[in-house]
C-alpha cells in the first residue's frame, strides 16, 4: 500500500511553523489527557493536538476496519498490535482530512472544536504500555570510546562486538515520558581507592543520547524472523534518554551487567514517529567489516539520517548544546537488532521497546554522554553561565531532540525532556 501521507507538496489548512517538527508529512501518534481530564489516542499537527477518539466517533474514519473503541485507550498497542496495514491507512487518512485541499473536516467547525486542542492545553502521556525493554549497544564510536575509558584504548572493542548486536534486558516499569521528574538514585558505590563500598546518592549521573523502537508483535516463541522481514514489525521510534549512574553501574555490572545503575529511570518524547514517516530520510549505515554472519546481513539503505541534539539547562539558566550526533552513525541497525532478538527463538511483542544504545559520532562534539564528552570527568564541559559539568547537576534539565530534513521537508521528533531532583 501507498504511503500517501508523506507526499513533501501536501499542505495543511492547519498553521504550521517553518521549523516545526510536526509539518503534515509527520502525522506522529501518542496518548494524551484532554483539557476535560479524558484520555485519547491522538496525533499532532504543527502545535495542535488531535483527538483520534472523536475523530473515529464522528466516523471520518468509517470504511478503515477499525473496532469502535480503538483509540479510546489510555496507550496505542491495540492500534500497533493491528499491523502496517492499519497504520498507513490512518496516516494516510489523517494527511487527506487536514490536507488545505479536502473541506470535510475543515468545513465543519463543532467537529473541529471537540477534535482539535493547543497542544499546550493536553497532557502528554507514555504512548505505549511498554512490556520488554532491551538496550543495545550499537554505536562503535561509544563502545570504542567507553573501551577506552575504562579498559585499553588499543583492545577498545571486545572481541564479539564486530560480530554481535551487544544488548542486555532493561526494565520498563521506570520508563516515564517527557517532561517528568528525574531523582538521582542513591546506591551503592565504591571508589577506586577506598577499602570498603559505600551507600548513598550517585556523584556520577549520567544521560545516554539514544533512540528506541517500538514493535508490533513480531514472531511466536521458538520461532525467528528474517532480517528481510525485519523493519515490517517496527512501528515507529522516539528519542530516549536512558539515564546511568555511572558510579553505581561501575561497581554492579561485572559480570551480569547493568542493573540499577540504569533501572532508576529513562525518558521518552511522547510522540512515536513512524518508521512510515521516516522512509524520505534512508541512508546507507556504516560499513560492516567483517561482514556480519548470513543472518545478520542485510540490504543497502538500511539507516536514517536523523539529527540528534543533546542539551543541558541548569537551574534558571539557559539551555546549552552539548552534542550533535546522528542516527546514521550506528553501525548495527535497527533490522540486524530485531532479527537477533528474535535468533534464538524470543518472543518480541507489541509495545516492546528497543533502544539503541548510546550513539556517538565520530567527533568529540557528538557524543552521546557526559562520560565520554567530559572523558570520564577529566575535560569538564563549560555552559553559558560559566558553571563547569563533569556530569548532571541536581536541578539540570537534560533535553534530547531530534529531526530529519531534505530539501522539501523537515520532521522532527518534538522534545525529550527531564529535570534531575536532588536523592532523597
Ligand atoms: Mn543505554
Amino acid at each position: 500500500m501507498q504511503i500517501t501521507a508523506n507526499d513533501p507538496s501536501r499542505k495543511s489548512w492547519l498553521n504550521v511553523a517553518k521549523d516545526s517538527d510536526f509539518p503534515i508529512q509527520n502525522i506522529p501518534f501518542g496518548v494524551f489527557l484532554t483539557p476535560e481530564n479524558i484520555i485519547t489516542i491522538g496525533t499532532r499537527i504543527g502545535d495542535y493536538a488531535i483527538d483520534l477518539g472523536a475523530l473515529h466517533q464522528l466516523g471520518y474514519f468509517k470504511d478503515i476496519p477499525l473496532t469502535d473503541d480503538m483509540f479510546l485507550q489510555d496507550s496505542l498497542n491495540d492500534f500497533i498490535a493491528d499491523g502496517r496495514i492499519t497504520w498507513r491507512l490512518v496516516r494516510n487518512r489523517i494527511a487527506n482530512l487536514f490536507d488545505i485541499n479536502n473541506r470535510t473536516l475543515q468545513d465543519q467547525p463543532e467537529h473541529r472544536e471537540v477534535v482539535i486542542f493547543d497542544v499546550n492545553e493536553v497532557e502528554m502521556q507514555l504512548p505505549v504500555d511498554i512490556g520488554d525493554y532491551t538496550d543495545f549497544y550499537a554505536s562503535k564510536e561509544h563502545a570504542t570510546n567507553v573501551g577506552s575509558i575504562f579498559r585499553d584504548p588499543k583492545n577498545a572493542l571486545m572481541p564479539n562486538w564486530l560480530h554481535i548486536p551487544i544488548g542486555y534486558h532493561g526494565r520498563s516499569s521506570s520508563i516515564v515520558p517527557s517532561g517528568t521528574s528525574i531523582r538521582r538514585p542513591m546506591g551503592q558505590t565504591k571508589a577506586p581507592n577506598a577499602a570498603q563500598p559505600t551507600f548513598g546518592p550517585s556523584k556520577l549521573l549520567d544521560f545516554e543520547l539514544e533512540m528506541a523502537f517500538i514493535t508490533t508483535d513480531v514472531n511466536h516463541l521458538g520461532e525467528s524472523i528474517s532480517i528481510e522481514e525485519a523493519e515490517d514489525y517496527i512501528f515507529g521510534l522516539v528519542l530516549f534518554n536512558d539515564w546511568s549512574a555511572r558510579d553505581i553501574q561501575g561497581w554492579e555490572y561485572v559480570p551480569l551487567g547493568p542493573f540499577l545503575g540504569k533501572s532508576f529511570a529513562s525518558t521518552i518524547s511522547p510522540w512515536i514517529v513512524t518508521l512510515d514517516a521516516l522512509q524520505p530520510f534512508r541512508v546507507e549505515s556504516p560499513k560492516q567489516d567483517p561482514a556480519p554472519l548470513p543472518y545478520l546481513q542485510q540490504k543497502p539503505n538500511n539507516s536514517f539520517d536523523i539529527h540528534l541534539h543533546a542539551y543541558i539547562k541548569p537551574l534558571n539558566g539557559e539551555e546549552n548544546l552539548v552534542a550533535k550526533s546522528n542516527f546514521k552513525y550506528m553501525y548495527w541497525t535497527m533490522a540486524q537488532q530485531l532479527t537477533h532478538h528474535t535468533s534464538n527463538g524470543c518472543n518480541v511483542r507489541t509495545g516492546d521497546m528497543m533502544g539503541s544504545g548510546t550513539i556517538s559520532g565520530p567527533t568529540k562534539d557528538s557524543y552521546g554522554s557526559m562520560l565520554e564528552l567530559t572523558w570520564k570527568g577529566t575535560q569538564p564541559l563549560k555552559l553559558s553561565d560559566g558553571t563547569e559539568r563533569k556530569f548532571i547537576n541536581d536541578h539540570d534539565t537534560v533535553i534530547l531532540r531530534g529531526y530529519c530534513e531534505n530539501e522539501k521537508v523537515r520532521i522532527g521528533f518534538g522534545e525529550c525532556s527531564g529535570k534531575v531532583l536532588p536523592a532523597r
